[in-house]
């Protein structure tokens, strides 16, 4: 098996990962990124980013990655396209096997594997996938021309893609559990505003009705209140119901929390392996925004680098 020993591994090519690695390369580690099962992470499958310091006129989610990418390449960044499927963080030099069958040894490992869209787990969800349900309406938005869909959740992610979906859709209805949306002002106002914009309150989605060569033909509708139940007609379904950290590679080796989330020390990237850092998504369950996963790759890098130091590396 084809095996070799690098500086800094860094696990995810996200705004964590990408500036981890452009601060590692520029203290000379020679870092080597993994990119993962979404390479660039979640902001490719985002249109706009309006809040990212520096763009006053906002800029594509794939376009800020792509020039995050290039710039820890100018320094030396070595990207591998492949994710990895086993790490083995008992003792050093730690081991991550990649899908293509390589192993590569690391002196420090930086963990910034991201989250992932939940799903609802309901019976059509899974089946449908990709034949009338997805988690992205930026990248499934285009095939619902003209078409009636709805929108799970009450988060910005769900504001956004219901206003992403009007470009499209010909009515988009959100459906929320309450009575009162957890999207920020701004984002209730655009949607709520909204001329094709409806809401369906106090309701959840019990399940999905259609079929592969059919398509989405509607949702079971359950009341949160009454537990009534009803059949809405709808072309498509898009669950925007929050994420879930991807942490399944490292259960049993690293501390989790109850949420799945990778415990870090207070103001620090540090996980519960020396040697091992976390940054982004997959250790922040509070602000998860590109600019602080870019801010904690920042500490991940130079807290991998004090410590390679104090080993003596
Ligand atoms: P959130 O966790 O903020 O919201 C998830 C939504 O889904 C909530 O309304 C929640 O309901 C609902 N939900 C969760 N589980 C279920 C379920 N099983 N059934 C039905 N509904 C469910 O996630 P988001 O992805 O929306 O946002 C994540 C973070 O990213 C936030 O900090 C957000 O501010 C940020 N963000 C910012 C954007 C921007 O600034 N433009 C764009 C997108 C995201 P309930 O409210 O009842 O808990």
């Amino acid at each position: 098996m084809d095996s070799r020993r690098v500086r800094v591994l860094i696990l995810g090519s996200g705004p964590a990962g990408l500036t981890a690695a452009i601060y590692t390369a520029r203290a000379q580690l020679a870092p080597v990124v993994i990119d993962g099962y979404q390479p660039g992470g979640q902001l490719t499958i985002t249109t706009e980013v309006e809040n990212y310091p520096g763009f006053p006129e906002g800029i594509l989610g794939p376009e800020l990655m792509d020039r995050m990418r290039q710039q820890a390449a100018r320094f030396g960044t070595e990207t591998i396209f492949d994710a990895a499927t086993a790490v083995q963080l008992g003792s050093r030099p730690f081991t991550a096997t990649l899908g293509g069958g390589s192993v590569l040894e690391a002196d420090a490992l930086i963990v910034a594997t991201g989250a992932s869209a939940r799903l609802l787990g309901i019976p059509g969800e899974r089946d449908l996938m990709g034949f009338g349900v997805s988690a992205c309406a930026t990248c499934d938005g285009f095939f619902f021309r003209d078409r009636e869909v709805i929108v799970v959740g009450g988060g910005d992610t769900a504001m956004e893609e219901a206003l992403f979906l009007t470009r499209f859709a010909s009515r988009v209805t959100v459906v929320h559990r309450r009575d009162e949306l957890r999207a920020s002002r701004i984002m209730q106002e655009r949607a709520r505003s909204h001329p094709k914009i409806a809401f369906i309150w106090n309701a959840v989605v019990a399940e999905i009705l259609g079929s592969r060569e059919g398509g989405v033909h509607g949702v079971v509708l359950e009341d949160t209140r009454s537990g009534e139940r009803r059949t809405v007609p709808t072309q498509g379904v898009f669950l925007a119901i929050g994420h879930k950290p991807n942490t399944e590679l490292f259960a049993g080796q690293l501390e989790l929390d109850a949420a799945g989330y990778i415990v870090t020390a207070p103001d620090s990237t540090r996980t519960s392996v020396a040697g091992v850092f976390a940054c982004g998504d997959v250790q922040d369950r509070v602000f998860r925004q590109a600019v602080t996963a870019a801010g904690s790759g920042c500490m991940a890098a130079i807290e991998a680098e004090r410590w390679l130091a104090e080993q003596g590396e």
